[in-house]
């Protein structure tokens, strides 16, 4: 039978995932020689097994653990419950992942009225001795017993007032013994030390139960399974007198990642009293002040334990008459900032090498570079705070509509949409916005939702801001208010919203963040690539790091203002004629277009790809928008509703889309492709140095990748010939469809390259259409039928599974095709490493995705497990 209790002698910090973080660490801490109070840790396998029986603790479990603490009491040199010289101990959870103040504590355990007359005689203190039962009542009957913990408070509150006594420490020995004998009345608490010890031991197994565990584990993503360890630990005390005190503290700084010892100090308190934040802390030159010898030690602690761990630690210490004890170390939560911060640091310093920099910070850690920050340094003047929904900084011009956001946007000014809460329709208000305030909205509202995909800053559940867009002002909770067309500043990462311009911190002004990305790059083996259509996203992808356009959606450029009649007026064109002389006309901004996409991206791929979307998408749908479109183009009303209504699809994703544009017009893709080539030769008449990509949108076989080639191929020997220029390019497809994957070797010979388009692909593996399944996914990861949104990250088992036969299969019939995906899934760090481990030679995202893709994609190929 396996062992069940360990020592803090009997393990070190490789243990976690049996000891729990919490407990591997005291283990490591009492191995280094530190002051740790001793104590023994029950596995978490036990919690596991004790599940299994149906929440019963194992029988011989007691017995393993007695013996144990026999050990603890000849160590501390004082007896569980011996009145004459009594040790108490902490009884706590301790899971593998940390989930901070998720389970269950409790203090002073081992006590009942025997027992603290023993303890204040043995200290000479009764009313610490009385103080301490009257916590550990509470504490039990809240944790253990369910009691309401508000009725303590309660009869605490009616007993201060009722002897005219207003703060704690105006209450005397007493006091406290007069409120223990209140308490008694509201909880049947054990007397007996060990009854109490076992029943503390289950209570913390079973709060690995509790809702807020439950949704903490689900937001982390933390399995059900693991189960928590329990640590049964000496107390030490920090209310024993004002030599005494609790303190928390960070070998750096959290927020900044600056190299400086950071921390919080109470006298004469317990440590959950520093915690709940009731007292104000002092800054711990306070301690080094009053204890210097305590200070130097616990200086010296933290640095020995930082260096030992090569990480920053969080740690909690306790002072008992003047002597220090340490409590807790673990690797300390830190700000996006601060994480890169610290891990380059720590590679300068010697501590840790490139290598685990890279695995020391979170892909969502390095969305705080992406965005401009309000200048932490700058003063700032709150009127009101929200939840920081998107981060970032911005400024601008209140503004409380969409359409106003829309017209001050166009007259080029910079504005903040401010509003109740936004909706759909609000969309290209938000768009142009360069930071979103509402009054209402979680952290997955509308719009905290859309404005982080967008990547702009917003701040939502602005509590107490009363919008009146009639009299087009806003007022604070304060009474401060907002004007239409005040300047107002977002801080989108501390929901701050302030008056005026603050200064900002560019986004890419960190050079921690510069040297991170750079042994990324050095890292990694996987390229990245953007998807991007307009030359200005093609740029702002390059500048971070982008190494070619995967994806130019071609469709996009004929939505603008000055050609989408024309594509509307082609889409109506009855005859072959008509249809030519508008596709002339486009072809003219489709090579505009693309000239200036392959001079930004000179030398690197674009990947351009044919028409893919159903004709419709371009044509209106109410009665007034084709009224007034058949009068733009010159036809009849009736002619045109004719023809919309003869291009209406009931299935349109799975329609008249893709590749099969091209086989009914064919003329669509030679003008297509005459644009790219002829680009491509300008550009090298230039002196530039394209590399066109053309991509075949949504193929199902073979034979349509041979009539498209044969179109691409004839459209460039024309062009190329009429040029006088030999124009680079490669020609490949985009992977979509099941059947294209399944049939990827016969695909292989007539390809250069294939893209995985997991959008559609997704969309046709499970048969969720990809606009309807917002409607029903959430159900199903509540209901636990899928484990994560297969939109948002890569289905590895069935989708995943088709990846794998396309590429596997293609390869054999063919070496030398480049492998990409260009879906969503391509910015998705999960989704990149399992790309990675396919053997796909790029990803591609959207460009403000690049850095997180590069570091995504060096973290899969470094291969360590990130730290948590
Ligand atoms: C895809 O289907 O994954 C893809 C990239 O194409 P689109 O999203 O344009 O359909
Ligand atoms: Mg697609």
């Amino acid at each position: 039978m396996a062992k069940r209790v360990y020592l803090f002698s009997e393990g070190s910090k490789e243990d976690r995932d049996l000891l729990g973080g919490k407990g591997a660490n005291l283990c490591e801490m009492t191995s280094l020689g530190l002051p740790v109070p001793f104590g023994f840790i029950i596995t978490t396998d036990t919690c596991r097994e004790f599940f299994e029986a149906g929440n019963k603790l194992p029988s011989l479990l007691e017995q393993e653990y007695r013996v144990a603490l026999d050990l603890v009491e000849k160590r501390m040199g004082a007896r569980f419950g011996d009145p004459e010289n009594p040790l108490l101990f902490s009884v706590r959870s301790g899971a593998t992942v940390s989930m901070p103040g998720m389970m269950n504590t409790i203090l002073n355990l081992g006590l009942n009225e025997e027992i603290t007359e023993g303890l204040a005689r043995r200290t000479g203190n009764p009313r610490f001795a009385w103080d301490c039962y009257r916590r550990f009542i509470q504490m039990f009957a809240s944790v253990v017993l369910d009691a309401n913990g508000a009725s303590f408070e309660h009869e605490l509150e009616r007993y201060k007032a009722a002897h005219d006594k207003k703060l704690d420490v105006d209450l005397d020995a007493d006091d406290w013994r007069a409120v223990v004998r209140i308490y008694q009345t509201l909880a049947d608490v054990p007397e007996d030390p060990f009854d109490q010890l076992r029943m503390a031991v289950r209570a913390v197994f079973m709060s690995w139960h509790t809702p807020r565990a439950l949704v903490y584990r689900e937001m982390n993503n933390i399995p059900d399974t693991l189960g928590t360890a329990v640590n049964v630990q000496a107390m030490v005390f920090g209310n024993y007198g004002e030599d005494s005190g609790s303190g928390v503290a960070f070998t750096r700084n959290p927020a900044t990642g600056e190299h400086k010892f950071f921390g919080e100090f109470l006298f004469n308190a317990a440590g959950e009293d520093v915690v709940a934040g009731i007292r104000t802390p002092l800054p711990l030159s306070a301690l080094e002040e009053r204890l210097p010898a305590v200070y130097q030690q616990l200086f010296q602690t933290q640095a020995l334990l930082e260096k030992h761990y090569r990480d920053m630690q969080d740690i909690e210490f306790t002072v008992q008459e003047g002597k220090f004890f340490m409590l807790q170390t673990r690797g300390g939560k830190r700000t996006g900032r601060a994480s890169v911060k610290i891990a380059v640091d720590m590679v300068g310093e010697g501590l840790i090498t490139e290598r685990e920099a890279l695995m020391r910070v979170s892909p969502e850690h390095v969305e705080s570079f992406l965005h401009p920050m309000v200048d932490p340094a700058a003063k700032r003047d709150v009127i009101a705070t929200g939840l920081p929904a998107s981060p970032g900084g911005a400024t601008g011009r209140v503004v409380f509509s969409a359409e106003e956001a829309q017209e001050q946007a166009e007259a080029g000014h910079a504005v903040i949409l401010v509003r109740r809460e936004t909706t759909p329709e609000d969309i290209h208000g938000m768009k142009v916005a360069a930071g979103i305030l509402t009054e209402l909205g979680g952290m997955t509202s509308h719009a905290a939702v859309v404005a982080r995909g967008m990547g702009v800053c917003a701040i939502t559940g602005c509590d107490g801001l009363n919008i009146n867009v009639a009299s087009g002002t806003a007022t604070t909770r304060d009474g401060a208010s907002i004007r239409r067309g005040d300047v107002i500043t977002l801080d989108g990462n501390t929901g701050d919203v302030m008056l005026g311009d603050i200064a900002k911190v560019e986004a890419s002004d960190s050079d921690d963040f510069q040297v991170l990305l750079s042994w990324a790059d050095k890292y990694r083996r996987l390229k990245v690539r953007a998807n991007a259509e307009t030359p200005e996203d093609a740029a702002r992808a390059r500048e971070l790091g982008a190494e070619g356009i995967g994806l130019c959606r071609t469709e996009h450029m004929f939505f603008a203002a000055d050609r989408i009649d024309i594509m509307r007026a082609m889409i109506l064109s009855e005859t072959r004629e008509e249809r030519q002389g508008y596709l002339d006309q486009l072809q003219v901004f489709q090579h505009d277009d693309l000239l200036a996409l392959f001079k930004v991206m000179d030398g690197l791929p674009v990947t351009v790809r044919l028409l893919d979307p159903p004709l419709h998408e371009f044509l209106p749908h109410t009665p007034e928008d084709i009224r007034s479109l058949a009068q733009r183009v010159n036809k009849p009303v009736a002619k045109v509703e004719e023809i919309v209504s003869g291009l209406t699809e009931v299935n349109p994703m799975l329609g008249f889309r893709g590749c099969r544009l091209s086989v009914v017009y064919p003329e669509i893709t030679q003008m297509q492709v005459r644009a790219i080539v002829s680009a491509a030769a300008e550009a090298m008449q230039a002196g530039y140095r394209p590399m066109p990509e053309i991509m075949i949108p949504l193929v199902v076989n073979v034979r349509e990748v041979r009539l498209v080639t044969d179109i691409i191929d004839q459209c460039v020997r024309e062009v190329s010939s009429a040029m006088s220029v030999s124009v680079p390019y490669r020609v490949g497809t985009m992977m979509e469809t099941p059947r294209a994957t399944l049939g990827a070797d016969r695909l292989a010979p007539e390809v250069e390259f294939m893209s995985f388009g997991t959008n559609d692909l997704t969309q046709m593996t499970y048969g969720f259409s990809r606009d309807d399944a917002g409607r029903f996914i959430p159900k199903y990861l509540g209901k636990k039928l899928i484990d994560v949104d297969p939109f948002v990250s890569l289905d590895e088992r069935a989708v995943g599974r088709l990846m794998e036969i396309a590429i596997r299969e293609s390869r054999s019939r063919k070496k030398g095709i480049k492998y990409g995906i260009c879906g969503e899934h391509g910015g998705d760090p999960r989704s990149i490493r399992f790309c990675h481990n396919l053997g796909l030679d790029y990803v591609s995202c959207s460009p403000f995705r690049v850095p997180i893709a590069r570091i995504a994609a060096a973290q899969a190929n470094v291969g360590l497990v990130p730290n948590d």
